[in-house]
């Protein structure tokens, strides 16, 4: 149901004025206070849901709250962001402007893209895919990323991933963030690029949030990015953590580290550090040379998931694994079914680990189209045809879990390769990554049909997980 302009004008009203007034003390009187207020202007149950759910993790002092608690800790700029950007333009606002939009265009709009503005590094990770593609002058000028942006916020999008590349050698982004202060930007990082000066742009603006990734503890890092990055991570984060920013840890889990995170001590240690996220990434062999060897073992994986849940349900710190824990987000979110990849050369990609694109956002704005055009090629079409067929949100991924499904769907249209070699992952590796797919799916099928973990997410008709959003997009997201 679409909100009268004045509940608009209200919320924001709210989100501006009122709730870091209300937020201005840490308490959990003051959080369940201002649920409570929300609660009263939400008009669809599934938010309503959603601040009940809430207030129920305060009154049973959940380690949730206490994760609110840190939140409220940052810098007002950030806390500020977080209520209105984040809380009220992403999730609410922008879900009855995403509703407005379908209705007057014909698609849905995501809730999320993902920008990679360049290809340069500083420094060169073992099997990193940003390496397969050139590092050469960034073709996505400021003028055009400041459009993308512009259109996505005119769909209703205020949530952006910003990925490389390392980001931070491009100075331009900060006016970028700056310049979008209602939406959110979670920026991937590798840490070693955020001086002082930079420290200072991002307090200001409140609104970016750098992810910053990490192999494990020192001795993994240093190994798969090179000497010395470790120590330097630190050091950025303690100035992050300084200046109240938001900011998390970006973890991805090979063969070889797998087992760092199962340690407790890890994300004990990353709130210590002052991280407030944290998310995991399965190594995909999705670069020219790849092999399966380093992608983690179906039991890895399985365990990981359940480190992650657990983590999840008694730590201050919200960590999510991008597989595994699509009962959040109703299963695979690529295709524009949640998100769309716009990657350094503006091809547009339904994943950031799917390489094959039939559209380019810089041709798109030559034939005087719009960003939203490529919802509706037959490579997103396809895509979301197929990506939501598996019942079994634990193993929702068309490119590992059912990686016949990516060739399915690759076949009806004229989707090319982004690099040398990205074809691999439905030809040569095909084979290795289904038999791993096959085992992985009887420990997946275990944990979602009969451990019981995930009955709260089985509920049918429960309006706090049952979101329209993921059943527009499991009928294809038209
Ligand atoms: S294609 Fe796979 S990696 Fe990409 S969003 Fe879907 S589940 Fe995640």
């Amino acid at each position: 149901m679409l909100l009268s302009s004045a509940r608009f004008a209200a919320i924001r009203y709210l989100a501006s004025h009122a709730a870091p007034f209300l937020l201005s003390q840490a308490n959990d009187r003051r959080i369940a206070l201002l649920t409570q207020v929300l609660e009263r202007m939400a008009r669809t149950e599934h938010h309503k849901a959603q601040l009940r759910y809430l207030r129920k993790l305060i009154g049973d002092r959940h380690p949730a709250v206490g994760l609110a608690r840190r939140v409220l800790s940052l810098h007002p700029n950030a806390r500020r962001a977080v209520v209105n950007s984040l809380g009220v333009n992403a999730t609410w606002l922008g879900d009855a402007e995403r509703n407005a939009f379908a209705a007057a265009h014909g698609v849905n709009p995501p809730f999320l893209i993902v920008i990679s503005p360049t290809t340069r590094c500083n420094l060169r990770c073992l099997g990193c895919y940003a390496g397969e593609y050139p590092r050469e002058a960034d073709p996505l000028s400021f003028e055009v990323l400041d459009r993308i942006v512009s259109e996505g916020k005119e769909m209703g999008v205020y949530l952006y991933t910003i990925s490389g590349g390392e980001p931070f050698l491009r100075p331009d982004l900060l006016d970028l963030y700056d310049k979008h202060r209602d939406c959110v930007f979670l920026v991937y990082t590798n840490g070693t690029c955020i001086d002082d000066k930079t420290v200072v742009r991002l307090q200001g603006c409140g609104n970016v949030a750098p992810g910053i990734s990490l192999e494990g503890w020192e001795e993994q890092t240093d190994f798969r990015r090179g000497k010395g990055v470790y120590r330097k991570v630190m050091e950025t984060m303690d100035a992050l953590r300084e200046a109240g920013i938001l900011f998390g840890f970006s973890a991805t889990a090979t063969r070889l580290n797998a087992q760092v995170y199962y340690d407790e001590a890890f994300y004990e240690h990353m709130i210590e550090k002052g991280c407030l996220f944290g998310w995991f990434f399965i190594f995909v062999p999705v670069g020219k040379e790849s092999s399966t060897d380093l992608m983690i073992t179906p039991s890895q994986r399985d365990k990981l998931r359940q480190v992650v849940y657990r983590v999840r349900q008694t730590k201050p710190i919200f960590v999510a694994d991008f597989w595994d824990d699509g009962c959040l987000t109703g299963g695979c979110m690529s295709g524009g079914s949640l998100y769309l990849h716009v990657n350094y050369r503006g091809d547009l990609e339904p994943c950031v680990f799917m390489h094959f694109a039939d559209d380019n956002i810089l041709d798109i704005y030559e034939r005087g189209g719009h960003l939203w055009d490529v919802l509706d090629t037959p490579l997103f079409r396809r895509i979301r045809e197929v990506n939501r067929r598996d019942p079994n949100p634990l193993r929702p991924c068309p490119i590992i879990d059912h990686n016949e499904w990516l060739e399915e769907a690759l076949r009806g249209t004229n989707a090319q390769p982004t690099h040398p070699g990205a074809e691999d992952i439905v030809g040569r590796l095909a084979p290795q990554v289904r038999s791993w797919a096959a085992e992985y799916a009887k420990l997946a099928d275990y944990a979602w049909y009969h451990s019981g973990q995930y009955e709260w997410a089985q509920r049918k008709g429960d309006p706090l997980w049952n979101h329209k959003g993921s059943q527009q997009a499991s009928s294809g997201g038209r």
